[in-house]
């Protein structure tokens, strides 16, 4: 369990933010940060964001869900959410479990995710929904 990245505290109410403000979300996490990773599937290795998980009710949009922009692709069961002016991606729901958001841990306000230290790499490449 995560609870402090570096000198930051992880607030069980703790906001995240894209990079020009606009997109304020305030997440749950009672457990602070779980299962931080990165992955190399086809929009991640693209990204390059470190990204850990969270339940669907522990994203609340505090401001700038108009400024929010759906991106799909493929399957069109995973949901990319970006910040339309800066280009921020901050969460998305997850294909692999739907029950789940992803989100950026950049966007966590005060943590630098880079000390965190050795992240796990997720084998986004060979994704189970696409083992048919
Ligand atoms: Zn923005």
């Amino acid at each position: 369990m995560i609870k402090q990245i570096g000198k930051t505290p992880i607030l069980e109410k703790h906001t995240a933010s894209c990079h020009c403000g606009k997109v304020v979300l305030e997440l749950s996490l009672p457990n602070g940060v779980e299962k931080p990773r990165r992955c190399d599937c086809s929009i991640c290795r693209r990204k390059g964001a470190i990204v850990a998980s969270v339940k669907l009710d522990g994203i609340r949009i505090l401001q700038g869900e108009e400024s929010l922009k759906l991106y799909q692709f493929n399957t069109h069961t995973a949901k990319h959410y970006f910040c339309s002016h800066c280009g921020i991606y901050t969460h998305h729901q997850r294909r692999s479990a739907p029950d789940e958001y992803g989100y950026n841990l950049g966007c966590l306000d005060g943590v630098n995710p880079y000390e965190l230290g050795d992240v796990p790499l997720m084998d986004g490449v060979n994704h189970p929904a696409d083992q048919q």
